[in-house]
């Protein structure tokens, strides 16, 4: 605990709070971090409860540099305030004792509100529509709740035992969820729509794009998300394997191939500043010995028997060929437009869900968030957007009320 003391104490406490300016959730970091000071932590947890019910999963994951630790003035100077672990900490202490995720629970309003997907946006909008008084329940295509907490982040990096505990602790609120039930395919908007007073839909947009390159159909050529999504095991032991891409997906993809004994050559089309993955996640891949090709890009794959060849480009033209086994594309993410387009919601160019300011989609009383509606990819961005959307709903209910009294 000494050391934790010592990080507490770094803090200035700074009044106009520049690391709450770069949270996307805009936890009152300076006031939790003073509670923990004073070994308030009950009151520390409180204050996160404000806006996050997933104090514990953020602390570890989410990209300090670009968010919180970002914006600390310490950096001016120095190393900034180490935001995520103490969060992490206050997180961690709530689950061991037991601590009540919110202070205070309305009343039941008499309403009910569907949400779709359990995921970081999911799974927020869920938790803070049951804070406010709604029935709230949960339709979930897998049988577990966490998106891609679960089912795209590694357990190397990202301790499940802890995730688990904070899922159960939100569906302990006495959220209900349908498990196996895949909005489109099990269930349709329209049932939602005539079952409920209002829906939220947060189902993530977890297609990995694949490029319109000779070889992109061959067998061992996946995309990066749905592969890891699909829980699926290689045995790569001294196996090539290319991936392709820059961002946390391309860095976890990567590591996931060596820690089942690949050698893997991560391939990028720019160059290493320009590349969006955390700096401790391309740290952890370079320390792991995974090559990292800047400014290339893969322009073919070829197939002959069991042999797979790459042919790569860098930038400035010069072409050679890198055989390898498999090849991973990790170089962004799209909707599932099987569900999206069956849903008769307008979408925009890019086939994300369009909202308006109060996240309301083109269908009056249903809204959505997260990955769905181009947030900016982070557990964070996806959990407020669910937050706000649970407020959203809220008001459009209230209004609703008003008009048919
Ligand atoms: C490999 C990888 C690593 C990442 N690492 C980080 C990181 O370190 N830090 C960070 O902040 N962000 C990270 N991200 C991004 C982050 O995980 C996402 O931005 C976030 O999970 C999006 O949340 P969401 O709730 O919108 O969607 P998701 O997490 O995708 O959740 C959607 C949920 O909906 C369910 N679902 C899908 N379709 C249907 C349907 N038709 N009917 C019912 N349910 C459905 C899914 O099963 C899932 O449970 C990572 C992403 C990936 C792919
Ligand atoms: S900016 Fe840094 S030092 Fe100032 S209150 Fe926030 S965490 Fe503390």
């Amino acid at each position: 605990m000494n050391k934790f003391k010592e990080l507490v104490n770094y803090c200035l406490n700074c009044p106009v709070k520049p690391c709450t300016k770069g949270c996307p959730l805009k936890n009152d970091i300076p006031n939790f971090i003073k509670l923990a000071k004073e070994e308030n932590f009950l009151k520390a947890f409180s204050v996160l409860s404000e806006t996050t019910v997933l104090s514990s999963i953020c602390g570890r994951i989410c990209p300090f540099e670009r968010q919180c630790e970002g914006n600390c003035v310490r950096r001016l100077k120095g190393e900034p305030v180490q935001i995520g672990y103490i969060e992490s900490v206050i997180g961690d202490r709530a689950i061991k004792d037991n601590y009540p995720l919110f202070d205070t629970m309305e009343e039941f309003k008499g309403k009910t509100v569907a949400v779709v997907g359990a995921g970081p946006a999911g799974l927020t909008c869920a938790s803070f529509l049951k804070k406010l008084g709604y029935n709230v329940t949960i339709y979930e295509k897998y049988d577990y709740v966490g998106g891609i907490i679960s089912h795209g982040i590694p357990d190397f990096r990202l301790d499940k035992k802890i995730c688990d505990q904070t899922f159960k602790r939100i569906l302990d609120l006495g959220i209900e969820v349908k498990f196996n039930k895949e909005l489109g395919v099990d269930i349709s908007l329209k049932e939602l729509k005539k079952n409920y007073d209002a829906v939220f839909l947060g189902f993530g947009a977890n297609k990995s794009k694949i490029p319109n390159i000779k070889g992109k159909n061959l067998c061992n050529v996946y995309g990066a998300n749905e592969f890891l999504e699909s829980k699926q095991k290689l045995d790569l032991n001294g196996k090539n394997v290319i991936v392709v891409g820059g961002g946390d997906t391309a860095m976890d993809m990567a590591r996931v191939a060596k820690h089942w004994g690949a050698n893997v050559l991560v391939v990028y089309r720019g160059d290493e500043k320009r590349m969006k993955a955390s700096n401790c996640e391309i740290v952890n891949a370079k320390n792991e010995n995974i090559e990292i090709l800047f400014n290339t890009n893969v322009k073919q794959i070829i197939q002959n028997k069991d042999v797979y060849k790459a042919y790569l480009m860098t930038n400035d033209g010069y072409k050679f060929i890198y055989p390898c086994d498999y090849v991973f594309f990790a170089i962004g993410a799209k909707t599932d437009e099987k569900i999206t387009k069956k849903l008769g919601i307008k979408l925009d160019m890019d086939g994300y869900i369009k909202t308006d300011k109060r996240q309301m989609t083109s269908i009056s009383g249903v809204f959505a968030g997260g990955d769905l509606i181009k947030e900016k990819n982070t557990v964070a961005y996806a959990s407020v957007s669910g937050r706000n959307a649970a407020y959203n709903i809220d008001n459009y209910l209230k209004k609703f009320d008003k008009k048919s009294n």
